[in-house]
């Protein structure tokens, strides 16, 4: 696309400024009068040494050019010939006129709105006048024209190459526009989601593709009015920021363990350079002079070269994202090659409408990356899920007893207050009796399997209104809700002597528990309510059960609630 701007600036230091007038008109021929606006078609039409035939422009900025073109001897029948196709430019007014032998014309005059699009965007169209005889050459009168040039060498044709309102290529132009678009609502999923900038680039390189391809196939002017030169700039710096775009999106999107520092700082530099290549050749192309083409190439070449070669090492150190990157990128860059050398080393072989070439390349490399961020997404998502499952199953064990597996102190701490506002308002602590002898007689193992048991025996996996804490040594908690609490608590007390009874082989003796339990239902709303005060409490009345001969509960309810002064730091045994 920029090729063409190129081509006006390199044209204009290429073209010698003096020209040889020649005799007559030779079949074919193309020839050029420069002037003022006082230059009268009539007054040179028939004149055949007034006009330059030689291929050169005597003046190339003159207000006015006229270009004839001889249409005898051509393969095309000049009868038949309805509309002329020429490189686009802007220019002031034209007017075409044919010509017959004996001098009779015809003529029509366009705008530059006039005109309509050709097979791309670069190429502008005419509609002929109508002329009902044989031409025999048709001339271009050319006020304003930055490039006269491109009248000279207009295709003269029968058919239009496409028709004057949208058509089949705008069509799928916008088509392709909506597929590039379409990334961009799962970009902005997965930038949610991830809190990564790498689906923002990504956007943005989806948004600068789709304005590009929108820009070179034509569908700009079909939608708004702006004028030409706007038009330019937006075809060019939508592909630079496009390109910038990919870099940022590549060195956020390639993973940390497979591309050093020195890459990314690298890739962020090469951004930087196709911006400012991007900016400077399009608002300063005079600095650049003829070798703005070169310029502008050579630095996208060198980019490429680069951003490949950091890719390429990211591959071998195994990024897999990498992969994406060079497989989706591969085809955008083979045509940046191939204009460069249409353009600039052999400009012999002509030039390269890379118009369709880079649309279906640009839609393939959003296709690819976008699979390869949703490959990404999903990579990152699974490892930050795993780490999440770790951390939880980890906070679960260190909530959990080792040897009983009821849930300890650490859990209690964490939970009481949220169990007391869902209603737990019945706190029960066990202590069993005599259980150093067990351990004293039986050995410890033997103590450990009766603690067990006696967790077990606490458990009440059918009751939901009643969770189970393993809080000391021998010593559990009971937190209860609903109807019944204390009767069920007692219930479990009573399960300990049976269960150990029905379990522990080798038992000599009952297995009793005492047990201080409080129902502190009508303090539960009070706002200074604390663990420590109910638990030194019904620890008072464990130890009253235990004064009292052991094996049986001591309860109270509170009425009122006095906090504990010491924090009740001191009352767990
Ligand atoms: P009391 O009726 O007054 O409670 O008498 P007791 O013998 O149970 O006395 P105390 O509660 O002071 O004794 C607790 C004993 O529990 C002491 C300790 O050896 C034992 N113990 C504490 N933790 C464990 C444990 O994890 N495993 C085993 N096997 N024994 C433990
Ligand atoms: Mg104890
Ligand atoms: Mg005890």
């Amino acid at each position: 696309m920029r090729l063409v701007l190129l081509a006006i600036f390199a044209g204009q230091f290429a073209v010698p400024a003096s020209a040889v007038a020649a005799p007559g008109f030779e079949q074919q021929s193309v020839c050029w009068i420069s002037g003022d606006d006082t230059l009268r078609l009539n007054d040179v039409a028939q004149r055949a040494d007034a006009w330059t035939c030689d291929g050169s422009i005597s003046d190339w900025d003159a207000a006015q050019q006229l270009i004839r073109i001889d249409l005898r001897g051509r393969a095309a029948d000049p009868a038949t010939i309805r509309h002329a196709e020429f490189d686009r430019h802007e220019f002031e007014k034209l007017t075409a006129t044919l010509i017959d032998e004996n001098g009779e014309s015809r003529s029509r005059t366009y705008g530059f709105g006039d005109t309509w699009l050709g097979a791309s965007s670069l190429r502008s169209m005419i509609d002929l006048p109508e002329f009902d005889g044989q031409p025999i050459a048709v001339i271009f009168t050319l006020d304003g024209s930055q490039w006269p040039e491109a009248l000279a060498e207009a295709d003269l044709l029968a058919e239009p190459s496409v028709p004057p309102v949208a058509g089949l290529a705008h069509l799928l132009a916008a088509l392709i526009c909506g597929l590039l678009l379409a990334p961009i609502v799962f970009d902005f999923g997965y930038f949610r989601a991830l809190r990564e900038p790498f689906p923002l680039w990504h956007a943005l390189f989806c948004a600068m593709a789709a304005v590009q391809t929108a820009a070179v196939s034509g569908l700009i002017p079909l939608v708004t009015a702006i004028d030409f030169a706007s038009e330019l700039d937006i075809t060019y710096l939508s592909l630079d920021v496009m390109v910038a775009a990919t870099l940022l999106f590549a060195s956020n999107f390639i993973e940390t363990d497979f591309v050093s520092r020195r890459g990314r700082a690298i890739l962020l530099s090469l951004a930087s350079l196709a911006l400012a290549s991007g900016l400077t050749t399009t608002f300063y192309p005079e600095w650049f002079g003829a070798w703005i083409d070169h310029f502008y190439f050579g630095a996208y070449l060198a980019i490429l070269a680069t951003y490949f070669a950091v890719l390429w090492r990211a591959r071998q150190s195994g990024s897999r994202m990498a992969s994406y990157l060079i497989l989706g990128f591969a085809p955008f860059s083979a045509i940046v090659v191939i204009q460069f050398a249409s353009v600039t080393l052999l400009p012999q072989i002509g030039t390269f409408d890379e118009t369709w070439p880079q649309n279906f390349a640009l839609l393939f490399e959003v296709v690819a990356t976008a699979l390869g961020v949703a490959d990404r997404f999903i990579s990152i998502k699974h490892e930050r899920d795993q780490a999440r499952d770790e951390a939880r199953s980890l906070e679960k064990l260190s909530e959990r007893d080792e040897l009983t597996g009821l849930r300890n102190r650490r859990s209690l701490d964490t939970r009481f207050e949220s169990l007391v506002a869902a209603g737990f308002h019945t706190i029960a602590v066990i202590d069993i009796d005599h259980f150093k002898p067990i351990n004293d007689i039986f050995g410890h193992p033997y103590g450990d399997s009766v603690l067990v048991c006696v967790a077990a025996a606490l458990r009440a996996s059918d009751d939901k209104d009643l969770i189970a804490f393993r809080i000391g040594g021998e010593e559990f908690l009971l937190m209860l809700r609903g109807r019944d609490a204390a009767e069920r608590a007692e219930a479990r007390r009573r399960a300990i002597t049976a269960r150990t009874l029905a379990t522990m082989d080798g038992l000599d003796r009952p297995i009793t528990a005492s047990m201080g339990l409080l129902d502190f239902t009508a303090v539960a709303d009070d706002p200074d309510l604390d663990f420590w005060s109910l638990y030194t409490r019904a620890d008072q009345l464990l130890y009253d059960a235990k004064c009292a001969g052991r094996n049986r509960t001591g309860r109270d309810a509170l009425e009122w609630f006095v906090p504990q002064a010491d924090g009740g730091a001191s009352a767990v045994a």
